[in-house]
């Protein structure tokens, strides 16, 4: 048993402490949103080529069939969530990769699905069918990242050890805490799977000591998983390491600093040293793609923030309008100021209502006028702390500085690339310049050399 006051934590350099504001959601238990009578499902939610259409204006769809696809590797397909027509494709906003294609799918309210393969034992599947089964569902980074699962998996040279990331550092986000404790098993399942397909030889589970209930739920179900099987079935301990709640701990970088004080050097992935990292809602898609045969076609929000009656942790299949979303939770308590989706330091304000959600939305956030601070900017204290907070070593105040008078020659030696957009530095600066802005541009301008 973990006595977290007293056990040392694990960290990165950097990083600031932030008000969690969790507690709208992190004790209701997850309900799921049902299907609305129309679903906009874009073809594209991932990182990579994009998918064309497999259907047509007029086509009957069953839930869990294919509908769109891409034949370049970097890709993962999209399926319909419902059983319905199909009324149209046409471009409609995206909340994270601007506007795309969509589905639009009539829910004619069966859910007459394709057939789902399930499958008692799939651990013993060889690498390459598993690998198969991922790619197939379309399983995708459910940290907000979606880069296409599979391709991680498939990477050349010796991979030895697998991170799975359950920080959840953002602030207002509990989805990833919740699923650690209402789906421990249908995780650790998944997370097997991932070790058969790696064949590696260690496993860290990551948990920010803010997830008390998560730990010990987890804890819990992994000495029960060894005491029931062998090492030889594949059951090897996965070691559950406590971090400090610190953001951007979730970050991929940070957490191998964190576990293992090692450094991904710049232009460097993880998997060039060997580590994997895996979110934990990425491990429940794949057990559910594994184990249910079932495609990724929904996934655990939290809808959240001053502005809703009823925050909590939705299922939410995607496609789902945030406006039809919104009804299930009740509605608004008042007009939202700002809509987000994502985290705070991280996440995309949005400018409306009718925006479908998509693989790479964790959380949607509604804060009214109280829970907003307006800042004005002012100039440069030369205070350093932007430097002190970064988790990548940069000096954002001389980016900042270099962006302002058009120094653009000056840029390859601050290395802006490197930033992570992660906005510690803009957070913590006593002058509230919006630095991530300039970064952004110092990134954009950087790329154009080459
Ligand atoms: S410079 Fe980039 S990586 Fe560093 S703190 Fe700022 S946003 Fe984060
Ligand atoms: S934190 Fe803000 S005020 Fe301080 S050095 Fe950085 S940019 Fe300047």
């Amino acid at each position: 048993m973990y006595n977290i006051d007293t056990m040392s934590k694990g960290t990165f350099n950097g990083g600031v402490f932030l008000s969690e504001r969790k507690e709208y959601t992190v004790d209701k238990k997850t309900k799921a949103i049902p299907a609305p009578r129309e679903i906009i499902l874009p073809l594209s939610q991932h990182i990579g080529s994009p998918n064309e259409p497999l259907v047509k204006p007029g086509d009957n769809v069953k839930l869990g069939q294919r509908i769109g696809e891409s034949k370049s590797p970097v890709s993962a397909p999209v399926h319909s969530p419902v059983s319905g027509r199909v009324k149209s494709i046409q471009d409609f906003s995206n909340p994270i990769y601007r506007k795309t294609p969509a589905v639009v799918i009539e829910n004619d309210g069966n859910d007459e699905s394709v057939e789902l393969v399930k499958r008692e034992n799939p651990e013993e599947l060889s690498k390459q069918e598993l690998i198969r089964i991922i790619r197939d569902a379309g399983v995708v980074g459910l940290g907000g990242a979606t880069f296409p699962t599979h391709i991680k998996l498939n990477v050349p040279g010796k991979i030895d050890t697998l991170i799975i990331n359950g920080a959840e550092c953002e602030p207002y986000l509990t989805c990833d805490h919740r699923l650690m404790i209402e789906k421990t098993n249908e995780i650790l399942n998944g997370i097997y799977l991932l070790a058969r397909i790696l064949e590696v030889s260690n496993i860290f589970l990551a948990i920010e000591d803010n997830k008390l209930s998560a730990i010990f739920a987890m804890e819990k179900a992994i000495r029960e998983r060894i005491k029931k099987f062998s090492r030889s079935k594949g059951h090897m301990p996965v070691q559950i390491v406590v971090l400090k709640a610190k953001y951007p701990q979730g970050g991929e970088n940070q957490l191998i600093k964190a576990i293992l004080k090692k450094e991904v050097l710049p232009g460097k992935f993880p998997t060039d040293m060997g580590i994997v990292v895996q979110n934990v809602g990425t491990c429940f898609a794949i057990y559910q793609a594994a184990y249910e045969g079932k495609p990724l076609i929904e996934r655990c929000v939290t809808f959240t923030g001053g502005c809703l009656k009823e925050p909590g942790n939705f299922i939410v299949r995607f496609g789902t309008l945030l406006k039809d979303a919104i009804e299930f939770c009740g509605g608004f308590r008042e007009r939202p100021a700002k809509i987000i989706i994502g985290g705070p330091m991280m996440g995309i304000a949005q400018y409306s209502l009718d925006i479908p959600t998509v693989k790479g939305v964790t959380g949607v956030i509604f804060l009214s006028k109280r829970e907003l601070k307006f800042f004005e900017e002012s100039t440069c204290i030369r205070c350093a702390r932007c430097v002190d907070v970064c988790p990548v070593n940069l000096v954002p105040t001389e980016i900042m500085r270099m962006v302002k008078y058009s120094r653009w020659h000056y840029l390859d030696k601050l290395h802006p690339g490197d930033c992570i957009e992660c906005g510690a530095c803009a957070y913590a600066c006593a002058s509230k310049v919006p630095l991530v802005q300039y970064i952004k541009l110092a990134k954009l301008k950087e790329a154009k050399k080459k």
